[in-house]
């Protein structure tokens, strides 16, 4: 699994630092986290392309994070028989998205699931078979979501020797039992494969919550994360700055992703007032409370490593 920053920038793309937008690829999947103007950009750049986009999960209606999403619209359209995509987001998502297409007229050749948030909803907003994404409400100016990528939990660690005890000879129905699969022996019996695999693992979880004051629900959705993609967009110094415009600064985000307990923490929606030479003093101040704190970078991959116990 990794992690790829398309952007990292707030309010508006900079020559020098696009809008922010995560894309996670795994097993060929991508779930991209918001799409502001220029996401395109960062999709080219990287060379992820649109094709393996099956999920966009929007934080919320302000421009710089949803503007991107007619242009990605369009270019996913230029494929050859584009896979069905799915879309979360606040209410209103789907209205925004269906009145530009309606206003531009553009060429669409794919059916699009709408997944608006609704307090009835509980807090998984999507799962395919291989991850979950949840959501909360933060705190911002306007409606605004947090995310969380959850890997569904892993099998558990095979045991060679209580395979052997049970006579599963080495070899294919080895592997039929590694991936969850019951086997059936020479002798007619069955092996199933919670009497070879450990305890289930917990998988890798990544969070993303962006456009927000500090507020409990950003506790929820960083808990023990492997990695937090989190807003600090404003030094300390422009707290009140901050506070008065539902943001975090980035002494707020390593304060939050160290209680927690992230493991490391990328800080984003970086505000245009700080050049690419005012990076190093964004990264002391995160640092001073959070070892595991960092700017973020556009273009960069972040591996999600699996946890510990592997
Ligand atoms: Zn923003
Ligand atoms: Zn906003």
């Amino acid at each position: 699994m990794e992690c790829i920053l398309l952007g990292s920038g707030g309010m508006m793309p900079m020559p020098y630092r696009l809008l922010t937008s995560l894309a996670v690829r795994f097993n060929g999947r991508i779930y991209l986290f918001d799409c502001g103007e220029g996401t395109q950009l960062g999709l080219k750049k990287t060379k992820i392309g649109v094709r393996g986009l099956g999920v966009l999960a929007v934080s919320h209606l302000h421009a710089d994070h949803c503007l991107g999403i007619p242009g990605i619209m369009m270019l996913r359209s230029q494929i050859l028989d584009p896979d069905p995509l799915t879309i979360l987001g606040p209410p209103g998502i789907q209205k925004f998205i269906r009145q530009s297409h309606d206003n531009l007229g553009f060429f669409l050749n794919f059916p699009i699931t709408f997944i608006e948030w609704s307090s009835e909803l509980g807090e998984v907003a999507y799962e395919d078979d291989q991850i979950r994404i949840l959501w909360h409400p933060v705190e911002h100016s306007r409606f605004c979501l947090g995310y969380r990528l959850e890997e569904l939990d892993r099998p558990g660690k095979f045991k060679p020797h209580l395979a052997t005890a049970l006579g599963v000879p080495k070899g294919s129905l080895w592997g039929k039992l590694q991936q969850g699969q019951s086997v059936t022996l020479e002798d007619g019996s069955e092996v199933e494969p919670k009497q070879v695999l450990g305890e289930s693992r917990r998988g890798r979880h990544v969070a993303y919550v962006v456009d927000t004051r500090p507020a409990k629900a950003i506790y929820r959705l960083c808990h023990e994360a492997d990695i937090a993609f989190m807003e600090g967009m404003f030094l300390p110094e422009d707290g009140d700055h901050a506070d008065a415009k539902g943001h975090l600064t980035v002494v707020d985000a390593a304060r939050i992703a160290h209680r927690a307990g992230v493991r490391r923490a990328v800080l984003v929606h970086i505000s245009p007032r700080y050049n690419h030479d005012q990076l190093a003093l964004l990264a002391e101040a995160a640092q001073s409370r959070f070892a595991g704190a960092e700017m973020g970078e556009d273009f960069k991959v972040y591996e999600v490593p699996l946890p510990n116990d592997d």
